[in-house]
């Protein structure tokens, strides 16, 4: 059985773990070398931006209307109820015409991208956007309210995920409706078919 490396006993010659020590680095420094000579993986964040894929999905915001520039929010405390780590906290304000969030908070920096909130929410006025630029080494600046979440929906790019388009991809298919009968031709009554079948 081979014996492990630098694994020596007493009085053993130390050449041969020399040769694998100098091998190894022979081997460590030749990849170094080719490495020198390739083009880099990484970008000069944030200077440099990457493009992000077409359904990348990033940080969360709040919506507006965009013909009435009213709040999408209705305050329905629906995202609420859903967020697994209990990360939205919504207040109600009633009105005549309809409701109105009267607070918004999300804890961004517990929320597990888990995209339920978006995915219930009946007006769309939660959404995710295409960036996670929120970078902070100061927690408190991920506690969101309503006026840094709806100017987070302005600031970036908007994912494709909506909630409403997130259920409709869900739905599954109608079946097929059968094709009517033509007009004047009787519908064979039950068990008709069965019958002319047999006697042939
Ligand atoms: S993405 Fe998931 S964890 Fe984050 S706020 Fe929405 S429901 Fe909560
Ligand atoms: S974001 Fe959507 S689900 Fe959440 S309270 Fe507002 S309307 Fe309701």
């Amino acid at each position: 059985m081979a014996r492990p490396l630098g694994q020596r006993q007493l009085g053993e010659s130390f050449w041969p773990d020399l040769g694998n020590l100098v091998v190894a680095v022979r081997r460590a420094m030749w990849i170094t070398l080719l490495n020198l000579f390739r083009k880099p993986v990484t970008v000069q964040y944030p200077t440099v931006k990457r493009v992000y894929p077409d359904r990348f999905r990033g940080v969360l915001a709040l919506t507006y209307d965009k013909e009435t520039a009213e709040e999408n929010c209705i305050g329905c405390r629906l995202c609420e109820y859903v967020c697994p780590p209990q990360v939205i906290k919504v207040e109600m304000l009633k009105a005549e015409k309809r409701n109105f969030a009267k607070t918004f908070t999300l804890e961004l920096y517990a929320c597990e991208f888990c995209e339920l909130c978006v995915q219930v929410c009946p007006t769309d006025a939660i959404i995710m956007m295409k960036s996670f630029d929120l970078a902070t080494s100061d927690r408190r600046e991920l506690l969101l309210d309503k006026d840094r979440l709806h100017t987070i929906g302005l600031q970036f790019d908007a994912s494709w995920a909506t909630g409403t388009g997130l259920r409709a991809m869900q739905t599954p298919p109608k079946a097929a409706a059968e094709p009517k009968p033509a007009a004047g031709e009787a519908k064979p009554a039950a068990g008709e078919a069965h019958v002319e079948a047999k006697a042939e």
